[in-house]
């Protein structure tokens, strides 16, 4: 029994508890502590598998909740052309047709053309024949959805700066692994090609 008590100093320690008149050092002995170590390590290691190596994701996965930008509509003005400003703040829409990435297919990502936020990797972009540039799928977390006051359609803005995008359709039938068609303004979004760096 003796050498048991030995080989768990934990145990040993629990059972003085018991004894009468027991020295209160026995009550938090150094080597108690011996026994959080390896919890500490195993929490460290499980905090590494759930949110460690950052360094492997990619720009637009570090963006997933990218933070808030809160500027007043006069502020907007001053950053923005008086063409951006009316379709990223005014919810206006380009014409059909005209706008600088409806047939552009350069390998790269697309940011908010308000604030720089990532918002769509050219890998979703497909030629929808509808007018506008098309995605299939934003930046997880890039985007926010609205339904539009009549209820007929939906929204999307930038979910940082809330800039008008444009709106999204579901099950039009394209071929695109969401059947989703983001239907988004040209002059919404700014072109960053290749590996330039994500920053405005
Ligand atoms: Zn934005």
């Amino acid at each position: 029994m003796r050498w048991k008590l030995k080989s768990v100093p934990v145990l040993s320690h629990h059972l003085s508890l018991s004894r009468p008149n027991f020295p209160s050092k026995f009550i938090f002995p150094e080597n108690v502590y011996s026994i959080y170590i390896p919890l500490f390590m195993l929490f460290q290691w499980n905090w590494v598998l759930k949110f460690g190596d950052f360094t492997s994701l990619s720009i637009s996965e570090k963006m997933a909740a990218p933070t808030p930008i809160n500027k007043t509509e006069e502020e907007w003005k001053v950053i923005l052309s008086p063409e951006q400003f009316r379709i990223l703040r005014q919810k206006g829409t380009e014409l059909k047709g005209t706008g600088e990435y409806n047939k552009f297919y350069e390998e790269g990502d697309y940011k908010c053309a308000g604030c720089g936020t990532p918002l769509y990797k050219s890998s979703t972009k497909f030629d929808s024949g509808c007018g506008w540039p098309a995605f299939f799928e934003g930046f997880p977390g890039a985007i926010n959805r609205y339904p539009d006051p009549d209820g007929r359609r939906t929204e999307i803005t930038c979910a940082a700066c809330g800039g008008h995008l444009g709106h999204v359709f579901k099950g039009e039938g394209f071929k695109t692994p969401t059947d989703e068609r983001h239907c988004v303004n040209s002059i919404s979004v700014k072109f960053v090609p290749g590996n330039a760096p994500a920053s405005i």
